[in-house]
């Protein structure tokens, strides 16, 4: 049997009032890191964008559908891009994942100053035609604050978002989950009360993480006098399933021009996919032929 190790778990109240996902993503937020060879401070903000949109993910309705979180600010980290599917699987990477490791006031990694302030966008795509597009500013960078505020402000979802990342001394990711809670819309004053109270006074997602609790402890830890039933569990992981069809797609939707320029000066062409570094090489024969089928 194959042992699990990234999940997350999605579960609703007795009222069904609202509902809940966490996630443990420590060994998949490790795999990006090796992946982008990222430093504490950019696996921290990258771990943490992952950990929600394979929550985020596993939200959507169909198996085809994808989810994007790009997050673009002024900071060093130079941008923040992850997509998410519902079976899982989440890929994602950042502009700069060398930068320096910058610690806050509180001794923590600075996600907020590496991001900096600007825009976060989430695209829905269900294959359709047109995908879903909502934006709203970045309030702190620290990605948690801002995705819950996404939620607010563009789809009025009041959502608590929690992610965290804790980094070891041999930089190796020591733990990461996260947690979003969905309030729904005929939930009781007391139980919003009761809600918030919990929220307020939990435990970092990072460190209930690092101390071996399960998602299936936290969710019952936290609400156990609020009658949650576990809707699912889905195994989450960073996977990169890009394709050379696919790659060749986006260099075709350059031009004409750009690929008769391609040919001339570079003699070929080489992509990089972003997510999973692997290289893709086109001959002077293969644009050519991509000129053709224009
Ligand atoms: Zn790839």
């Amino acid at each position: 049997m194959i042992k699990i190790e990234n999940y997350v778990v999605r579960a609703i109240d007795k009222n069904k009032s609202f509902r809940v996902f966490i996630a443990k993503t420590t060994e998949m937020v490790e795999k990006a890191r090796k992946t982008h060879d990222l430093t504490p401070v950019a696996a921290a903000a990258l771990g943490r964008t992952i950990t929600a949109g394979a929550m985020m993910g596993i939200m959507q309705k169909n198996e085809k559908d994808e989810v994007s979180i790009v997050i673009k600010g002024d900071g060093p980290i130079g941008g923040i891009t992850v997509v998410a599917k519902k079976n899982g699987n989440t890929k994602g990477y950042v502009g700069n994942p060398r930068i320096p490791i910058e610690l806050n006031e509180a001794g923590k990694l600075d996600v907020g100053k590496a991001v900096g302030t600007g825009k976060l966008t989430v695209i829905r795509d269900y294959g359709l035609k047109e995908p879903y597009i909502g934006q709203s500013d970045l309030i702190t960078g620290e990605i948690a604050e801002d995705l819950s505020n996404y939620y607010a402000s563009s789809e009025q979802q009041p959502s608590a978002v929690a992610l965290g990342v804790l980094v070891d001394k041999d930089l190796s990711i020591k733990a990461s989950g996260g947690m979003i809670i969905q309030v729904l819309p005929n939930i009781s004053e007391d139980d919003l009360g009761l809600l918030e109270h919990k929220i307020s006074v939990m435990t970092p997602m990072s460190t209930l993480i690092e101390q071996g609790y399960t998602p299936e402890q936290i969710l019952e830890g936290l609400f156990e006098d609020m009658g949650m039933e576990l809707l699912e569990k889905v195994p989450v992981d960073y996977v990169c399933d890009c394709k050379r069809d696919r790659i060749e797609k986006a260099l075709i939707s350059v031009g004409k021009s750009e690929l008769q320029d391609m040919i001339e000066k570079d003699h070929g062409a080489e992509l990089t996919c972003h997510f999973c570094n692997e290289k893709y090489q086109f001959s002077e024969s293969d644009l050519v032929e991509m000129i053709n089928s224009l």
